[in-house]
């Protein structure tokens, strides 16, 4: 079964319709890159898995149930483009409050701390943190109750390349376990040895999907979404 499936999925914000016949999946073990410009439609593609916005036709599944079924909402992290805490609480503290929100194991929260290399700010408010430092946070909050299936927007905009890379590597490993992710970006370089398929989207529509050698032997790639050779 697959973790995500869209069937035939369109969507509009009033008369605009910005999600337009759509059909993706994503397997167990999983990482679907979706890439495309500002408003090619990827955030609200997220939503709908989330269940936070329906479509207006087409079926979304997860896990093989709606994506606002109990269970699925359980199993499900999501990293926002723009990660927003409460700055005066510290990273512990942070956590400590996702935790209970989402009902998962209190000791999560110092092995998270400890996955995602902030143990020795665990104590430090989160106002002092940097963006990668708030990044790595917020993906320790998607991983809270051990999430099968991982969605992440734009998780390395405004990381060095270190980060960028040690966030990559993180991934690999959780989807080594069996997770599954989507990834949204802008930009294909620097991820491509993570993604086990790529899907381009442009004005609500897929362009293309596939493995990279299948998408670099097609020819209509959006412009600054570059296929390494
Ligand atoms: P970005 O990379 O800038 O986040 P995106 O690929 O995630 O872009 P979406 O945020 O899904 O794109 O937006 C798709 C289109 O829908 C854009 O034209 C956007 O302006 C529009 N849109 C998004 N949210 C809303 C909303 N709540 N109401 C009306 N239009 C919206």
């Amino acid at each position: 079964m697959n973790l995500v499936e869209l069937q035939n999925v369109s969507l509009a914000y009033g008369r605009m319709e910005v999600i337009k016949n759509l059909s993706l999946h994503l397997a167990e073990g999983e990482v679907l890159g979706l890439f495309g410009h500002n408003g090619a439609g990827k955030t609200t593609t997220m939503k709908m898995i989330l269940g936070l916005l329906a479509p207006g036709s087409g079926h979304v599944q997860v896990f093989g149930n709606t994506p606002d079924h109990t269970e699925v909402r359980k199993r499900l992290g999501y990293l926002p483009e723009n990660v927003m805490f409460y700055p005066q609480l510290s990273g512990q503290e942070t956590l400590t409050y996702f935790a209970r929100l989402k009902g998962a194991d209190n000791h999560q929260v110092g092995e998270l701390l400890e996955k995602v290399g902030l143990t020795h700010a665990a104590t430090r408010k989160v106002k002092t943190y940097s963006k990668g430092m708030r990044q790595r946070l917020g993906l320790a909050q998607a991983l809270l109750a051990n999430p099968r299936l991982l969605l992440l927007d734009e998780p390395t905009v405004g990381l060095d390349p270190v980060a960028t890379q040690e966030l990559y590597q993180l991934l690999n490993e959780l989807r080594q376990n069996g997770t599954g992710i989507i990834l949204c970006s802008h930009v294909l370089p620097g991820v491509e040895p993570y993604i086990s398929r790529a899907a381009i989207l442009a004005g609500g529509q897929l362009q293309a999907v596939g493995t990279l050698s299948e998408l670099r032997r097609q020819v209509a790639l959006p412009t600054r979404i570059r296929l390494g050779s």
